[in-house]
């Protein structure tokens, strides 16, 4: 397949293209279509599949038709990957003034807070820190959010201590948002993630 027959518009096409990308990867292939479409997904895809293209490229070309408050989370359960996905955002997204932000711990909370008030487009966010925000702020309103996605999600409720925290980072998110989960394994955690964010969205329906 091709970029574009994934249904991506040709200015992102023409990006791929000026980042060398030749064609699609499998994960990418399998899962774009299904993101575009408005679709949940589960994408099964280790790091150096392409998979962080994969979510950030057609988040990136909605985004760029509809710009408003904080558009999408990205949870992910380490400091370096949470950096690296921020990086990618920012090469696909710089031709629109993308804003991304990286939410995690051991970085000063007051420089933290102050960067969420301007509503960037994109947080990318360790759970614990982004919950101590949301805990601790009126002013990070994620409201607006229309994209979850849980990158290494397999990982990400590793050591029942990060269940708190997503639990509670969920309760902000409006029900009608898009999940998009992306991990190495299908495994009890992350059918435990699953069942948690199909949860939080159904009692708020009710
Ligand atoms: P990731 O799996 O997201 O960590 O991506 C691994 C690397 O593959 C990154 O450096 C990407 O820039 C690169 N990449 C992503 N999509 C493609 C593609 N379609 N063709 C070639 N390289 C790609």
């Amino acid at each position: 397949s091709t970029f574009k027959s994934l249904g991506l518009t040709k200015w992102i096409c023409k990006l791929c293209d000026e980042m060398g990308y030749t064609s699609p990867t499998t994960i990418q292939s399998s899962t774009i279509p299904s993101i575009l479409s408005g679709n949940d997904v589960i994408g099964g895809a280790e790091t150096g599949s392409g998979k962080t293209a994969a979510f950030a490229l057609p988040i990136i070309q909605t985004l760029s038709k509809d710009p408003y408050g904080i558009y999408c989370l990205v949870l992910t359960p380490t400091h370096e990957l949470a950096f690296q996905i921020a990086d990618q955002f920012k090469v696909f997204g710089s031709q629109m003034g993308i804003r991304v932000a990286v939410i995690v711990g051991g970085l000063d909370m007051m420089e933290q807070a102050l960067v969420l008030e301007t509503k960037p487009h994109i947080v990318v966010a360790t759970p614990g820190r982004l919950a101590d925000h949301l805990r601790s702020t009126t002013t990070c309103s994620l409201k607006k959010i229309k994209y979850l996605v849980c990158d290494e999600a397999d990982r990400l409720i590793t050591g029942s201590s990060l269940i708190k925290p997503i639990s509670e980072i969920l309760d902000y998110l409006p029900k009608n948002r898009q999940n998009l989960f992306f991990t190495a394994t299908i495994c009890d955690e992350l059918l435990e993630l699953k069942n948690l964010s199909d949860k939080n969205r159904k009692d708020k329906e009710l």
